[in-house]
C-alpha cells in the first residue's frame, strides 16, 4: 500500500533571530561556485563536500580558531558587490525557510572591503578595488547588502534588518560605522554592536570605541556588545555601564558573578545565547564551573531574557532548527522555546510600531486567543475575577458568553 505524504506547503513565520552574522551565513554551495569561477584554490580535492568538511569547526576550539576559519571564503567574496547581494538574498531565503518571521543581521562592511594594505587607513570606507581601477566603499557594501534583503523580503515574506560591528582592535572603523547607521537608519539599519575578541580589562578598553557607543547613545542608535563568551562575567558588567549596551551577545560567563548576574536578571538584560557556537568557540569549555552546564538551563530556570541564535551557520553547519532541537535535547518545551521568540520580539531593535506588528504576527502564528476567557458562572459579581480579567479591552473583537453552556 501506498501511503501519499506531501510536505506542509505554507508554515507559519514565528520564530525571532538576533544574533547572526551575514558573512558567517553564507551557502557553502555559494562560496565553492564563486571560488570555481574565480580559479581560487579549494581545500581537499576541490569538491564541494571537501569545501563543507573545511568550513565547519569540527571540535571546541578557540573563538581566534573559529574566526580563522572565514579566511577559506572571505578572499573570494571581498569587493564583489554582486556576490555579497546575491548572499544576503539567499540568506532571507535560508532564514525564510526556517520560518523566521524576523531577524536581525550583523557584518562590518569593511571587512567586505577589497583586499588592500590601504584598508586600516581607509578612514572614509574607501579602497582600490581587486584590479586597482574600481573603487568600492563601505556605502555601496551596505547599499549591496540591502538590496539584496530588500529583494529577499519581498519574494519571501521575511524581514530583515541590519546590526553594525564595530570590531575590537580596529576601531578605525568604528566612527565610520556610527556615521552608517545614521545615514542608513530609514533604510534598513537598526543598530550597532561591539565584536571580536573580549578585551575586557579596563586598561584594553579602546576609547574611540567608548566615545562611538556613547555617540550612538545620544542618537537613539540601539547598541549590542559580545561579551561574557571568550570574556568573564566582568565583560558583561563593562557592555552594560561602560557601552551602554542594551542586549548582550553571548553573555554566558555572566553566571560566574552572582551579582552581576542578579543585576542583570533584575534589569531585564536580554542575552543572545547561541547554542552550538558557544561550544565550538570553545566558551562553554571555559566555564569555570566543573560540570559545565550550559549557562542557558540556569536562564530558564531563573526567567532570564534570551533568544536562540546561530551566530555563524556556515561555521556550526547549523540552522535554527538544530539549535531548538539541542535545546530540546536538554528538557526545553514549546513554552520555553515560545517565549524565547517572544522575549526576541521584545529586544529587537525595531521601531515601536514595528515591534508592536512583529509581537501582533508572532501571536497570530502561535493561536494565541485574544478573546477573554468564558465566565464559569451564570450572573459574575461586580468583583469577581473573571470581571477583573475582561476589564482590558480585548485587542480583537470579541463576543462575551454569559455561561460556557451558552457559547455552544
Ligand atoms: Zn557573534
Amino acid at each position: 500500500m501506498h501511503i501519499l505524504h506531501e510536505p506542509l506547503k505554507q508554515k507559519p513565520k514565528c520564530r525571532v533571530e538576533l544574533h547572526v552574522h551575514l558573512d558567517g551565513a553564507i551557502r557553502p554551495e555559494t562560496i565553492w561556485e564563486v571560488m570555481r569561477r574565480k580559479g581560487m584554490k579549494l581545500p581537499g580535492n576541490g569538491s564541494l563536500a571537501d569545501l563543507k568538511v573545511a568550513l565547519k569547526v569540527q571540535e571546541p576550539q578557540d573563538l581566534k580558531f573559529m574566526l580563522e576559519a572565514f579566511q577559506i571564503f572571505l578572499p573570494a567574496i571581498r569587493g564583489d558587490l554582486e556576490v555579497i547581494e546575491r548572499i544576503a538574498y539567499e540568506f532571507v531565503e535560508d532564514e525564510a525557510r526556517e520560518s523566521v518571521a524576523y531577524c536581525e543581521v550583523r557584518f562590518c562592511p569593511h571587512l567586505l572591503l577589497p583586499a588592500s594594505p590601504h584598508v586600516g587607513g581607509a578612514t572614509n570606507g574607501a579602497v582600490d578595488g581587486a584590479n586597482g581601477d574600481v573603487e568600492v566603499t563601505t556605502d555601496q557594501v551596505l547599499e549591496a547588502v540591502l538590496r539584496g534583503l530588500a529583494r529577499g523580503e519581498q519574494e519571501f515574506d521575511t524581514k530583515v534588518r541590519v546590526i553594525l560591528c564595530c570590531l575590537r582592535g580596529q576601531s578605525e572603523f568604528s566612527w565610520d560605522l556610527l556615521r552608517l547607521c545614521e545615514e542608513y537608519r530609514d533604510r534598513g539599519v537598526v543598530g550597532i554592536d561591539l565584536a571580536g575578541d573580549e578585551a575586557c580589562r579596563e586598561d584594553m578598553i579602546d576609547p574611540v570605541d567608548v566615545a562611538v557607543f556613547e555617540a550612538a547613545r545620544e542618537k537613539g542608535i540601539h547598541r549590542t556588545v559580545h561579551a561574557g563568551e571568550a570574556g568573564s562575567a566582568e565583560c558583561v558588567k563593562i557592555a552594560l555601564d561602560t557601552f551602554g549596551a542594551e542586549r548582550i551577545g553571548h553573555g554566558y560567563r555572566v553566571i560566574e558573578n552572582e551579582d552581576i548576574y542578579q543585576r542583570c536578571l533584575k534589569e531585564k538584560v536580554h542575552f543572545e545565547v547561541c547554542p552550538h557556537s558557544s561550544y565550538l568557540t570553545g566558551a562553554i569549555k571555559s566555564l569555570v564551573s566543573p560540570s559545565k552546564r550550559h549557562p542557558v538551563l540556569r536562564f530558564v530556570e531563573d526567567g532570564a531574557s534570551f533568544s536562540i541564535n546561530t551566530d555563524d551557520p556556515t561555521l556550526t553547519s547549523t540552522r535554527l532548527c538544530d539549535e531548538y532541537a539541542l535545546l530540546n535535547s536538554w528538557g526545553f518545551t514549546e513554552a520555553h522555546i515560545t517565549r524565547a521568540n517572544f522575549q526576541a520580539a521584545l529586544h529587537s531593535f525595531l521601531p515601536p510600531e514595528e515591534k508592536r506588528e512583529l509581537i501582533a504576527q508572532l501571536r497570530e502564528a502561535y493561536g494565541i486567543i485574544f478573546e477573554a476567557p468564558p465566565s464559569t458562572t451564570a450572573s459574575p459579581s461586580a468583583s469577581s475575577p473573571s470581571t477583573t480579567r475582561t476589564s482590558t479591552p480585548p485587542l480583537k473583537p470579541s463576543v462575551t458568553f454569559g455561561t460556557w453552556a451558552e457559547r455552544a
